[in-house]
């Protein structure tokens, strides 16, 4: 069949749908995509509220060059969508009450603030940097843009080669504990593992490579927020003619044979609940940017799944995360705009979620101020503030756990900032678990998908394709490359092509 009036159904507007929609829509193919919620973005959707508006999800704009790569499959230019500012400093960290430390994205400065805290560090720094900056090289080359379909399209020599290389098959905790002993060091070379929603312990060696992503390429901030880039791809893929029903949540596939035939849906009213409509489009070819867990299990006849419950209940889940939006009607003093805090025992906080799952006790944590770079995001002489605590998926979130909890962690972020919040707080809401499996359909309520460790990268991710039904596809985090809005950009760039070569 030719590529020009392919009836393409897309099932979500998170990145990977909605981009996925854009490269189809410009091969000629007629696309529409359903979503569930009344806006775009998916996980990087907009809140705004009393004159704050919020970041839902994603916030760190990493790997730039992902993204000009996907304007310019469009003949566009990134920056005709939307302005990139480099953060400086790229972030700071607090290891404790009054101390900290900003880290740039020189190398040269942040070999100088590992030099200051251990010596001898710098160099090793330079080493591990050069080392961080060969694998990534290598993997943007020859393993994230790539299919797999079997397991010997991950093992050819070549591959193997650089696969070794990478050390693909040692562990990053003890990659950095051979170079650092510091533990602050050794904890800014780790801490980019809970993006991939791994322990550090659990995360094969080659991850390293995010070193080279924030403490060389730098950290990057798009004005208007991350929001912003989930619009740009929207109005992208509209004006390539991809049509997006919002409110339009998709309950079956339905399959004929060895094909995926229609895709029915139902409306929901504002608050997500039925709406009494439904629909039925006939498609030629599927692309899931849902959660890949919640089609195969709610959206398939059993007959049409690739993997069953035992598949899922055997996978490393990665966190959920425990969101608390804050909007003050003060400026703080003390905050970048990113703001990590470490404890000295890191280790009990990630047992909390890979090992022992419970919220936990003494938590590390990310506060982000996007009004440090953006004072428009919060009314005048106001603060946006976003505070995340990495947590297990699958823990119980009732409305007392949740607020209690959220009184814990501020409370946290007052004694490491030294500054009150909760005395000046306009807005506040928390978003943790049950949010996610409601406005998402994720499973376990999971922030991000599935863990990337070893067992559950590249072709051990469930694949792209259906094993059931051959027009079905699948992007999102949950597939090959993983996790963060760069990987899905490159699964929605592979998912297109294959739904173009169906
Ligand atoms: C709090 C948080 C912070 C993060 N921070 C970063 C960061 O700083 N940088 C970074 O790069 N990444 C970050 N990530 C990860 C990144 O946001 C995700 O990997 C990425 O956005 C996932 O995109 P996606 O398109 O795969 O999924 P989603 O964004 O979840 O999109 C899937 C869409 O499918 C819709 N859907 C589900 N079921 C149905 C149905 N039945 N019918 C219709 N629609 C349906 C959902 O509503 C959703 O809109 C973060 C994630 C979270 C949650």
């Amino acid at each position: 069949m030719s590529v020009k009036g392919k009836r393409a159904v897309v099932i979500g507007a998170g990145f990977a749908g909605m981009a996925a929609a854009a490269l189809m829509a410009r091969d000629g193919m007629d696309v529409t995509v359903l979503e569930r919620n009344a806006s775009a973005g998916g996980r990087a959707r907009e809140w705004k509220t009393e004159g704050f508006t919020f970041d839902m999800g994603p916030s760190w704009y990493l790997m730039p060059e992902v993204f000009e790569r996907f304007f310019s499959l469009f003949g566009e230019k990134r920056e005709d969508w939307y302005e990139l500012v480099r953060l400086d400093p790229s972030y700071r960290v607090f290891f404790g009450p009054g101390e900290k430390v900003d880290v740039r994205s020189e190398p040269e400065a942040a070999e100088a603030l590992f030099e200051g805290i251990e010596p001898g560090a710098g160099a090793r720094l330079r080493d591990y940097l050069e080392d961080a900056a060969f694998k990534y090289d290598v993997a943007m080359r020859e393993f994230l843009y790539r299919e797999y379909r079997t397991v010997f399209d991950f093992l050819n020599r070549r591959l193997i080669v650089d696969g070794l290389k990478m050390k693909v098959l040692g562990n990053l905790d003890a990659e950095v504990s051979r170079r650092f002993k510091d533990r602050r060091l050794r904890q800014i070379l780790e801490y980019e593992m809970v993006f991939l929603g791994t322990d550090p312990k659990a995360a094969p060696g080659m991850y390293s490579l995010l070193s080279h992503v924030d403490l060389t390429q730098g950290v990057f901030y798009p004005l208007g927020g991350l929001t912003a880039v989930a619009d740009a791809i929207r109005r992208l893929a509209a004006s390539r003619g991809a049509r997006f029903e919002f409110s339009a949540e998709v309950e079956a596939i339905r399959a004929e044979g060895r094909r995926a035939k229609s895709v029915a849906f139902r409306r929901l009213d504002a608050e997500g609940k039925p709406a009494g409509e439904r629909g039925e489009l006939e498609a030629d070819v599927v692309v899931a940017g849902a959660d890949y867990a919640h089609v195969e299990t709610s959206l398939l006849d059993a007959s049409s799944r690739s993997y069953g419950e035992k598949y899922w209940a055997s996978r490393v889940v990665a966190p959920s995360m425990f969101l608390v939006y804050l909007g003050l009607s003060k400026r703080l003093e003390g905050l970048a705009h990113h703001n990590l805090h470490f404890r000295e025992d890191w280790g009990t906080h990630f047992d909390a979620i890979f090992r022992k799952p419970a919220w936990p006790e003494d938590p590390c944590f990310y506060l982000s101020a996007i009004t440090k770079s953006d004072p428009g995001m919060a009314p005048e002489g106001g603060e946006n503030l976003f505070l995340l605590v990495p947590v297990a998926a699958g823990l119980a979130d009732d409305d007392a756990t949740r607020e209690r909890y959220a009184d814990h962690a501020i409370r946290h972020a007052e004694k490491m900032l030294g500054e009150k919040l909760l005395d000046s707080a306009k807005v506040r809401r928390v978003f943790s678990q049950r949010d996610f499996a409601r406005d998402y359909n994720a499973y376990k309520g999971t922030a991000l998908g599935l863990s990337h460790t070893l067992g559950q990268t590249a072709v051990f991710r469930p694949s792209m394709r259906s094993r059931k039904l051959a027009n079905l596809l699948y992007a999102g985090q949950y597939t090959h490359p993983g996790i963060g809005v760069p990987m899905v950009l490159m699964a929605a760039e592979l998912a297109a092509k294959a739904a173009t070569e169906l």
